[in-house]
């Protein structure tokens, strides 16, 4: 609730699985309306809207038009969690161009269309919040993720300018960088490879949705009010 008595609105993209579901459930905890935003898993954001008593909406970030076609019908909302993201772990030689954009059109241009969709009503109300989620791949680069790595380091200096461009419109924005997190994003990967990256993660272990979802929640509160400009690592300790 806002100081005014206002509900505090949340739209969190990719809210329909792994980190973003769990930031949808802890935002719902703490008081939010949770606007979770699926493409493909319509169930599960449905489920998760029941559960929360939340909203489900539908856009692929990807999609501009359809980008902006989910805001106009949310409405002005204080916090964005620019989350929905790809992956696609593979060497270099066979990467197709077609691989290629499609990471950037989602991870990159997604995050693009979302901020620039929430900024003018923010600016306008002089507050606002937004949280982009980036990877340890970004901030250090990862062996057969180049492409995904890019990026992700592409929205850290996207988050990096935008604290500075928005700060005095009283709007923060800070990024997560959450390290090896045990979501469907990595169900590619074998048991024994899951073990060897959790044992080269110092804390011994891979991270939990909910983990990277008690900082996205944190960054969301007034708890976190004089912190803007932040790529905050969540990972264990973990460094590629
Ligand atoms: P996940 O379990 O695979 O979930 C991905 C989410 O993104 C789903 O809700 C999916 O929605 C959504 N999404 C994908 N493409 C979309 C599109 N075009 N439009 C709208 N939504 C779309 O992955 P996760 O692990 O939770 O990852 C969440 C974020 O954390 C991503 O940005 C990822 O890069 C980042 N991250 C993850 C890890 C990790 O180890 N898991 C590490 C570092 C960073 P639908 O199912 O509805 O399509």
């Amino acid at each position: 609730m806002q100081s005014d008595g206002r509900v505090k609105k949340a739209l969190v993209t990719g809210g329909s699985r792994g980190i973003g579901a769990a930031t949808c459930r802890a935002l719902a905890r703490d008081g939010w309306l949770v606007y979770i935003n699926y493409n493909e898993s319509a169930d599960k954001a449905h489920d998760l809207a029941r559960e929360i008593g939340g909203r489900a909406v539908w856009a692929d970030v990807s999609d501009e038009e359809a980008v902006k076609a989910m805001f106009d019908a949310v409405g002005d909302v204080d916090l964005l969690v620019s989350n929905a993201g790809i992956a696609h772990p593979g060497q270099i030689q066979d990467l197709t161009e077609k691989d290629w954009h499609r990471l950037f059109q989602v991870n990159t241009d997604g995050a693009f269309y979302s901020c620039r969709a929430v900024v003018p009503g923010m600016v306008r109300r002089k507050s606002g919040n937004i949280i982009i989620v980036t990877s340890v791949c970004g901030v250090w680069g990862s062996s057969c993720e180049a492409a995904y790595s890019a990026t992700k380091g592409a929205l850290i200096a996207f988050t990096k300018s935008l604290f500075k461009e928005l700060g005095p419109s009283g709007i923060r924005v800070n990024a997560i960088a959450p390290g090896v997190i045990d979501t469907d994003m990595i169900s590619c990967f074998s048991a024994e490879e899951k073990a060897a990256m959790a044992a080269d993660t110092p804390l011994g272990r891979l991270g939990t949705a909910e983990d990277v979802a008690e900082l996205a929640t944190f960054l969301a509160s007034d708890r976190s009010g004089f912190i803007t400009g932040q790529i905050i690592g969540c990972d264990g300790g973990f460094q590629l």
